[in-house]
């Protein structure tokens, strides 16, 4: 079942610029920027700026292209623009796993 989406959170106001953010990679359907709280000392996170909750919500509205895209701009981002050998890539899905902010995002975590 689709989950309902509240555009109060964060991210949504880093999207559509209401809230400023250190930006790293902005395209149509992606937005990645620095986590304001890093664990790690490269704590990067890339969102699709499609309106969906957590991971299970972007796998259900999302079609297999957007689903490829995503993962394959997660890549892109720790190669090509962070220059990253090594890394982890986590998500928490849902507030039992540890998500605060409900607008899915891919943590890219190095150090
Ligand atoms: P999660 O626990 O997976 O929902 O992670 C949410 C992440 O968002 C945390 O690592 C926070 O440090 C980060 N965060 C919260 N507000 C901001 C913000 N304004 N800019 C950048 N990162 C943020």
């Amino acid at each position: 079942m689709s989950k309902f989406y509240d555009k109060s959170n964060v991210f949504c106001k880093i999207i559509n610029k209401q809230i400023p953010c250190k930006l790293i990679y902005e395209d149509h359907a992606h937005f990645c920027f620095y986590d304001i709280n890093p664990k790690a000392k490269v704590h990067a996170l890339l969102i699709p700026k499609a309106e969906v909750v957590d991971f299970d919500d972007f796998i259900e509205k999302s079609t297999k292209e957007q689903v490829c895209d995503f993962f394959t701009k997660a890549h892109f981002v720790a190669k090509d623009i962070l220059k990253l050998k090594d890394y982890q890539l986590h998500t928490n899905n849902g507030a039992g796993a540890g998500q605060v902010v409900f607008h899915f995002h891919l943590h890219i975590l190095a150090n």
